[in-house]
């Protein structure tokens, strides 16, 4: 029986530069073995090329020449075996972060083919890359140089189920299959590439989870908390037969996390467990963005004037004063399903809002994004006078399916990549893509 999936192809199409970024000068650079191929004139000699957009139209500088075309085209070598850091096209700039109070421009080199568009008066860069070469940058982005080989293995094969069964498919209509950014995989082509995980890549080539021979929708988030998440507390439309809760431990025991809060934030057998890496280099293992620690227990202090803005934002009307907060549903790991914000409007009148998903939970009460909706008020009892709102909570990120710190710390322990994916998709088979999937 063929495996199918979501994507049906050996390439996937990755949206670098998107018309909502506004850029409208772009260069692009290679060395001069990268063998690069495209519909410009005497390319074979050029090296560099500068695009800006004039007249609806991109202009190409190149060498001493200057073109005007509709779209641009250039392709470059992108099996997994060829890459190398920093190989490709280099790429300047691009938006990372894209969305974020945070959002920064930087550079990316990219493998496979650029097509370059003209669109809502803006440039468009699609980066159609190779599955195999795709996932082995974007389990560069996920982990550091330093993490343990099954770690990298089982993140590689997780990233290469995600991207083959676009389950999410957010993009579609924008003519590309997922975006470069946190919203689908962070991918910045080799521009961060490891020795490391590209071994791992190519170690674990074609390799793949299967359920009822289709490509597992595999999800993964930072850390679970000690408990992993349901699918159907994050996202809409399930259950998952193999995205069930369950304890990101050695045992598991009887109940759920949600049973007992405080029971929870004691409990440190979880592999995930800040405790486990208290003698490990985790900024060496995590990359950069997680080198400030494992996020498995964290209190936080919110600001209600802050509470307040985003709640006017949200609402379109003025929010006087914040008076309460009912928590109406919470997950098997104990994240928030939905609440009520309660308050008084700028008339007079009492005011409720409803946040209705994990994700906008984190979002309205955080404009750098609450680490997860897993989370108690402190002071409850005292919220209507205080000016802050301390919350006290768990894990990093939705929690369904792997958790990369309890993958971690499986891995330390000397788990093999098959157990650490087995454990977090249960139900679920290795196997491998054959050329079949591109048929289907
Ligand atoms: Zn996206
Ligand atoms: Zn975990």
């Amino acid at each position: 029986m063929p495996i199918s999936s979501g994507l049906n192809n050996d390439h996937i199409r990755v949206g670098i530069v998107l018309p909502e970024d506004q850029i409208t000068t772009l260069s692009l650079a290679w060395d001069s073995e990268l063998d690069v191929s495209g519909s410009i004139p005497g390319l074979g000699t050029l090296q560099k090329l500068d695009l800006s957009l004039k007249s609806g139209k991109i202009q190409i500088v190149a060498a001493s020449n200057i073109f005007s075309v509709a779209e641009l085209t250039l392709t470059c070598n992108d099996e997994v075996e060829a890459l190398k850091t920093k190989s490709g096209i280099h790429l300047d700039p691009v938006i990372a972060g894209r969305g974020f109070h945070w959002h920064k421009q930087i550079a990316v080199d990219l493998p496979g083919e650029l097509k370059i568009t003209v669109e809502n008066k803006a440039l468009k860069v699609i980066n159609t890359v190779a599955v195999e070469a795709y996932v082995a940058c974007v389990a560069t982005s996920e982990m550091g140089a330093e993490a343990p080989a099954d770690l990298l293995a089982a993140q590689t094969i997780v990233a290469r189920c995600w991207s083959l069964a676009l389950a999410e498919a957010k993009h579609l209509a924008e003519g590309f299959d997922v975006c470069n950014d946190d919203c689908c995989q962070r991918y910045q082509g080799t521009s961060f590439l490891t020795d490391h995980s590209l071994q791992a890549a190519i170690d674990t080539k074609h390799e793949v989870l299967i359920y009822n021979d289709q490509v597992i929708d595999a999800r993964y988030s930072k850390n679970c908390g000690g408990m992993v998440e349901a699918y159907e507390t994050v996202w809409e439309g399930g259950p998952v037969p193999y995205l069930i809760p369950l304890w990101d431990a050695p045992n598991q025991r009887p109940g759920l996390a949600v049973d007992d809060p405080d029971d929870l934030w004691n409990y440190h057998d979880a592999y995930c467990s800040s405790k486990r890496f208290e003698s490990v280099n985790l900024a060496g293992m995590l990359g950069k963005v997680d080198v400030s620690g494992s996020y498995y227990r964290w209190e936080q202090l919110l600001s209600k004037a802050d509470l307040l803005q985003n709640l006017k934002k949200y609402t379109g009307h003025i929010w006087q004063s914040l008076e309460g907060i009912r928590i109406m549903e919470r997950g098997a790991s104990s994240r928030i399903k939905f609440l009520f914000l309660e308050g008084i409007d700028k008339a007079g009148q009492p005011t409720e809002q409803i946040v209705r998903s994990e994700y906008g939970i984190r979002q309205m009460f955080s404009d750098s994004f609450l680490y997860s909706s897993a989370f108690v008020i402190k002071n409850a009892a005292t919220l209507k006078q205080d000016d802050q709102i301390l919350l006290r909570g768990v894990g990093w990120g939705h929690g369904v399916g792997l958790c990369q710190m309890g993958a971690l710390g499986m891995a330390l322990t000397g788990i093999e990549y098959q157990a650490i994916l087995n454990h977090y998709y249960p139900g679920t088979q290795l196997s491998k893509t054959t050329d079949n999937l591109a048929e289907i």
